[in-house]
């Protein structure tokens, strides 16, 4: 397949190259800033908007919130006044790695999307907030942003046309809940990245208290073809497997044979996914149960992967798609040493702003090690039953300590024999969150 044919077909990763990204001119001659130079001479900031809404691209970064939509709502005119585009890719979903791929291997596709998406919002500056440990991606951007800069592409008068817009890589400091978007604005303003109450939305109050529409990385990806090829043809991607339009890439991680990530048709079963992609589980190793996208979602079972993956499919089944790539557990693995790892990590992670979050985590971490240990209280499972509730959505400033009760509730309900099995009569009560100090 040529790689105009495989454009068509796999638009997010047709030009991913890790070992050589593009540069400007392998860009510009596979097609590259073809989107950028339409829109500026043929199109409208509100007919760009149109082709993103009429697609129905559904936002990426896991939550699924159409894009459309979102630009929608920030003010438009020219009495609106500065606004900010801003870029999420501070990827730090436990397995998920997609964004990583898309910007270390056609980093100009993503200068591209920044460009044509500022212009469809009427930012006058865009951020690419870039996870820290993401070195080679930020090499590659910053080069890219470099070549498009002098070639009028990026700038004052872009293109001729009058537009004046510039884009910059942030790189993060190494907080997972930078990725939540106003942690992401308070970090990018310089201030300490507790999230923000939302309403407002960023799209009206943002950054510096500005209109600021925060977008993944593989939602933006999506634009420039979305501009070139229109949306009945993002639709069409998805081949009748999912009412949503578009590709989706996909992932596994844990003890598959092939793990990585695919570009597919949004709506690919989880088993097609695992199976056919991910070349199924490695010898010896059975599947367990799986996490569809992300650490913050709650687990599915085998019986499960016939499941379409899309947004509203996985959330009918009890779980989240969050960002698609898989996590498999397997037989060998106990689950509360699973979950303990994960609540580990969120409890590391909590900003520490609100006390459920701060104290609750810690405090779940405590129980789950003692019945890993062998050591729980009979009371445990039922402390850790009340922690996600008083820990799930509507309790807490963000969504930080709501997901982390996902993969937990969801252990418990399918995995309760492997909780029960560390409960020991003689072990004393970890009683109160004041304990949590000697942890
Ligand atoms: P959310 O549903 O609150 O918001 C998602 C997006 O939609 C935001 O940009 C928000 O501004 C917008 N939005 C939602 N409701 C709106 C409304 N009524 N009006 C206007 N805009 C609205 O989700 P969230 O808390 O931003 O994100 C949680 C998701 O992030 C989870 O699904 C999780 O899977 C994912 N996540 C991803 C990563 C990663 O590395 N990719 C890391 C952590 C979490």
């Amino acid at each position: 397949m040529s790689l105009e044919q495989d454009l068509l077909v796999k638009p997010l990763t047709a030009r991913v190259n890790l070992a050589a990204p593009q540069d400007l001119r392998t860009y510009e001659a596979s097609g590259g800033y073809l989107a950028l130079r339409k829109a500026l001479k043929e199109l409208s900031p509100a007919d760009v908007q149109s082709r993103v809404k009429d697609s129905n691209l559904r936002g990426r970064g896991g939550a699924g919130f159409p894009t459309g939509v979102k630009w929608g709502l920030v003010p438009m005119g020219p009495d609106a006044g500065a606004k900010y585009l801003v870029c999420n890719a501070d990827e730090m979903e436990p397995g998920t790695f997609k964004d990583r791929l898309l910007m270390e291997g056609a980093p100009h596709q993503m200068v591209e999307a920044m460009i044509v998406a500022g212009y469809a919002i009427g930012a006058c500056t865009g951020y690419i907030f870039l996870r820290g440990e993401y070195v080679v991606a930020a090499e590659r951007l910053n080069k890219a942003l470099a070549e498009a800069r002098a070639a009028g592409l990026l700038g004052q008068n872009i293109l001729g046309s009058g537009w004046n817009y510039d884009c910059f890589v942030h790189t993060g400091a190494g907080r997972y809940i930078c990725g939540e978007e106003t942690a992401l604005i308070n970090s990018l303003e310089g201030r300490r990245a507790n999230p923000r109450a939302k309403p407002p939305f960023p799209q009206i109050a943002g950054a510096w208290g500005r209109p600021t529409v925060v977008n993944n990385v593989e939602s933006l990806f999506n634009i420039p073809p979305i501009v070139i090829n229109g949306a009945d043809w993002f639709k069409g991607l998805s081949q009748g497997k999912s009412k949503d339009g578009g590709t989706k890439l996909y992932g596994v991680s844990g003890r598959a044979r092939r793990t990585g990530v695919y570009e597919l048709p949004i709506g690919t079963s989880a088993r097609e996914i695992l199976e056919d992609h991910g070349g199924g589980m490695k010898d010896g190793y059975r599947l367990k149960a799986w996490l569809p996208g992300g650490a913050s979602t709650d687990f599915l079972l085998p019986e499960h992967l016939d499941l379409a993956m899309d947004f509203d499919t996985i959330a009918k089944a009890g779980s989240r798609m969050g960002t698609g790539l898989l996590t498999v557990v397997d037989d060998k693995q106990n689950m509360v040493s699973v979950v303990r790892n994960l609540e580990e990590f969120f409890a590391r992670e909590s900003c520490g702003w609100c006390t459920p979050c701060r104290d609750g985590l810690p405090w779940s971490v405590k129980m789950l090690m003692a019945l890993e240990q062998g050591r729980g209280h009979a009371d445990d499972l039922a402390e850790l039953e009340r922690l996600t509730r008083l820990l799930g959505p509507g309790r807490t400033f963000c969504a930080h300590a709501p997901g982390a009760m996902e993969p937990l509730q969801s252990a418990l309900k399918f995995f309760r024999a492997e909780f029960e099995a560390g409960v020991s009569p003689t072990a004393a009560k970890a009683d109160d969150v004041h304990d949590l100090a000697q942890t």
